[in-house]
C-alpha cells in the first residue's frame, strides 16, 4: 500500500487537498485538533467538497494526534500561528526522515517548522487555489488555481507529486519558492492592509494609487535587500492588475477582521517589517501601515500578533 498522507487540520485548505486525495484512491488521515473535534467529525458523514454547485462526501478516517501509527508524510493545513503547536503535539510520530508540505501563507512559520524538526523534509508551498468552509467538515472550492511546492535545500522533486497528479491537483515542483513566496507575501502586504483600513473591497484601492504605489516601491526595496531582486520586478504592475482584476472581491484578512477571525499579520506586513529591521532599512510607510493595522486590530478586539 502506498504511504498514507496524513492531514493536520481539516479547515478549508486541508479538506480540499484530503477530499481530492481521497477521491483519487490514494490513503488518506485527517488528524483534528482534539477528541471532541473527532467525535464531532465521526458523528457526521465524512468530508464534504462542494465544486461548480455538486456536493460529494467522502468517508476520511479521523484521528487525533495520539493516535499511534507513524507518520511518512504530513500535509499541514493550519493557519500559521497554528503550526509550531499543532505539530509539537505529533512530533513523536514522525519518522526521522519525514516529508512535510507547509500550506502556509506568508513566511516565518516555515522556517520556525524547520527548526522545530531538523530531520525531516520541509517542502514549502505556495497556493492560489481558494475555497472556503459553508460548515463544518463541509468546503466550497471557490477558485481554480495553482499549487507550486518547492524544498529551497534540496531541488530534486519528490516521487509523491505522482499522487497530486492522480489526485487533479494542478502543481508545479519550483526550484524557486522563496521568490515565489515573497512575491505573494509583497502582493499581500501591498494590497490586504489597506483593504482592512479604508474597509473596501480590493477595487477600493483605485482611491489610494499613491499610497499602493509608495508602498510597491518600499516592498520593492526590501526584496532587494532580502536578495529576492526576481520577486521585487515589476511588482508595481501586477499590484495594479491585482486589484483591477479583483475589484470586486474582498482580501482575505478584510474576511477574518470582518468575521472576527485572528489574522495571520505576522506572518505577512509583520514579517515584512521585522525583515526591514534586520537590514537596517528604514521603510516609514510599510511601518506606518503596520502600526495603523496593529492599532485597527486592537480597537476591534483581534489579537495583533
Ligand atoms: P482554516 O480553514 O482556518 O483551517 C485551519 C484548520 O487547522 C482548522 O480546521 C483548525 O481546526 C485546524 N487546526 C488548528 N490547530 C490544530 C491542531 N492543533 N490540530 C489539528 N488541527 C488544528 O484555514 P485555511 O483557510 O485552510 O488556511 C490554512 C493556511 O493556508 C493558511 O496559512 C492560509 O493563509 C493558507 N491559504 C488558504 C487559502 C484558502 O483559500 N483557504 C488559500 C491559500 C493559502 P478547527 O477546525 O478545530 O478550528
Amino acid at each position: 500500500m502506498s504511504t498514507p498522507w496524513h492531514i493536520l487540520g481539516a479547515g478549508s485548505l486541508g479538506t480540499l487537498w484530503a477530499t481530492r486525495l481521497a477521491r483519487s484512491g490514494a490513503p488518506v488521515r485527517l488528524i483534528l485538533r482534539d477528541a471532541a473535534r473527532l467525535a464531532s467529525y465521526q458523528a457526521g458523514a465524512g468530508l464534504t467538497l462542494v465544486e461548480h454547485g455538486v456536493e460529494q462526501t467522502y468517508r476520511v478516517p479521523g484521528e487525533t494526534a495520539d493516535s499511534s501509527e507513524p507518520i511518512h508524510r504530513l500535509l499541514v493545513a493550519c493557519k500559521a500561528y497554528d503550526v509550531q503547536s499543532a505539530i509539537a503535539q505529533l512530533q513523536h510520530r514522525l519518522v526521522p526522515n519525514a516529508e512535510l508540505v507547509l500550506l502556509q501563507n506568508g513566511l516565518g512559520s516555515q522556517d520556525a517548522v524547520a527548526a522545530q524538526l531538523p530531520q525531516a523534509r520541509c517542502i514549502f508551498a505556495s497556493s492560489t487555489e481558494g475555497a472556503f468552509r459553508d460548515g463544518d467538515w463541509r468546503v466550497v472550492f471557490a477558485g481554480h488555481g495553482y499549487t507550486w511546492l518547492g524544498d529551497a535545500a534540496h531541488p530534486t522533486a519528490p516521487l509523491w507529486l505522482d499522487d497530486l497528479h492522480a489526485a487533479g491537483i494542478p502543481h508545479e515542483w519550483s526550484t524557486n519558492i522563496l521568490t515565489r513566496l515573497w512575491r505573494k507575501l509583497a502582493l499581500n502586504c501591498a494590497i490586504n492592509p489597506l483593504t482592512v483600513l479604508y474597509q473596501c473591497r480590493n477595487g477600493g484601492l483605485q482611491d489610494h494609487q499613491c499610497e499602493v504605489a509608495t508602498l510597491c516601491a518600499e516592498l520593492a526595496e526590501l526584496l532587494e535587500c532580502c536578495g529576492q531582486p526576481a520577486a521585487a520586478e515589476g511588482l508595481h504592475g501586477e499590484v495594479q492588475r491585482v486589484i483591477q482584476a479583483t475589484a470586486a472581491n474582498y482580501s482575505s484578512m478584510y474576511q477574518d477582521v470582518a468575521n472576527a477571525r485572528r489574522t495571520e499579520i505576522s506572518y505577512l506586513l509583520g514579517y515584512a517589517c521585522q525583515a526591514a529591521a534586520r537590514h537596517q532599512l528604514v521603510l516609514p510607510h510599510l511601518q506606518q501601515v503596520q502600526t495603523r493595522l496593529v492599532d485597527y486590530l486592537a480597537a476591534h478586539g483581534l489579537a495583533s500578533n
